[in-house]
């Protein structure tokens, strides 16, 4: 056989198993990782488009988006590298319960394990419960890397002073409008990052930027393998406004933490939902200041997506 025709046989068998693969790949819902198989979280999730993805599927145990054998401890992929630890996310401060073992108070903080780095996202009302709850689930303060304060509301910024007595290796994101005595505070025991814009804070971990006005708040978008997860503590902005901003960054696979919503009306809600749908928002796990009419109709309208959120609430999303 002539060099060439050989050649081209071998790009047609290269390009033959290529296609198989991906059809193979194809037939992975993003965000659904197979109970039976711990591979799943090693095959890089292809990008779907949105016409053809199928509709979010997620575990009835809302603890977890990979099955717990895959969790636990990282598993070989095909090409022989060794998966990372999935980010683990847990509500550490809340009004709304969830783990009975933990205290219920106004307020939002959530713990952000990313392995190498910790960040707690705000830090609840005040520092007693939230040191009592760190402690009851295991986490030390001084596991803490990167404190990032949403807006300047006490129900997010009240831990702080605790946090910064119990750590003094910690820096503080925060925007630059936060009034000046939270900024000295800070100051005083930690290294201060004044946020003005859109800004990776660690790896695959942003600031959207402070948007609004009274307050002016910041949410944060984590990148995952199953696309980004957003949190927010009180999302005054409006929670479609965030999911807007993070949308401009990638596909969304979950908005978690507070939507203030607590005071819409129905037909209020209904139309945010309706702008996170449009968003392809594939899951939400609202909580805090959301409120329990649209706690009620996020439920409804996104099924098995809606995880039930709380204190002591713990996800696992693979990187
Ligand atoms: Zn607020
Ligand atoms: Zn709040």
């Amino acid at each position: 056989m002539p060099r060439g025709s050989r050649g081209r046989l071998w790009a047609f068998a290269l390009g033959a198993a290529g296609c198989m693969l991906l059809l193979c790949l194809g037939h992975q819902a993003p965000g659904l990782l197979g109970p039976t198989d711990s591979t799943d979280t090693a095959i890089p999730q292809p990008t779907v488009p949105p016409a053809t993805r199928p509709a979010p599927v997620v575990d009835a145990e809302p603890v977890s988006t990979v099955p717990p054998e895959a969790a636990a401890q990282p598993s070989a992929a095909p090409d022989g590298s060794v998966d990372e630890e999935p980010i683990r996310l847990t509500i550490v401060y809340d009004n709304r319960p969830a783990d009975p073992r933990l205290r219920t108070a106004w307020g939002f903080a959530c713990w952000i394990d990313l392995g190498e780095t910790v960040v707690l996202f705000d830090t609840g009302g005040d520092g007693a419960t939230l040191l009592e709850n760190l402690a009851a689930l295991g986490f030390d303060p001084d596991e803490i890397d990167i404190v990032v304060l949403s807006h300047a509301h006490d129900d997010h910024t009240g831990g702080l002073q605790a946090l910064l007595d119990a750590n003094d290796q910690l820096e503080v994101y925060l925007p630059g409008a936060f009034p000046e005595y939270l900024k000295a505070r800070a100051r005083e025991r930690a290294v201060l990052v004044e946020v003005d814009g859109r800004l990776q804070i660690t790896e695959g971990v942003w600031s959207l930027g402070p948007m609004g006005t009274s307050p002016v708040e910041q949410a944060l978008a984590i990148e995952t393998s199953q696309g980004l997860v957003v949190v927010t503590g009180c999302a005054h902005p409006g929670v479609a406004a965030v999911a807007g901003s993070a949308r401009e960054m990638g596909r969304i696979h979950l908005v978690l933490g507070g939507f203030h919503l607590g005071d819409q009306s129905a037909v209020e809600i209904d139309s945010v939902i309706r702008q996170l749908q449009l968003l392809e928002v594939e899951r939400v796990a609202p909580s805090h200041c959301t409120g329990d009419l649209a706690i009620g109709m996020f439920a409804e309208a996104f099924g098995q997506a809606y995880i039930e959120a709380g204190v002591g609430m713990a996800l696992q999303i693979p990187r």
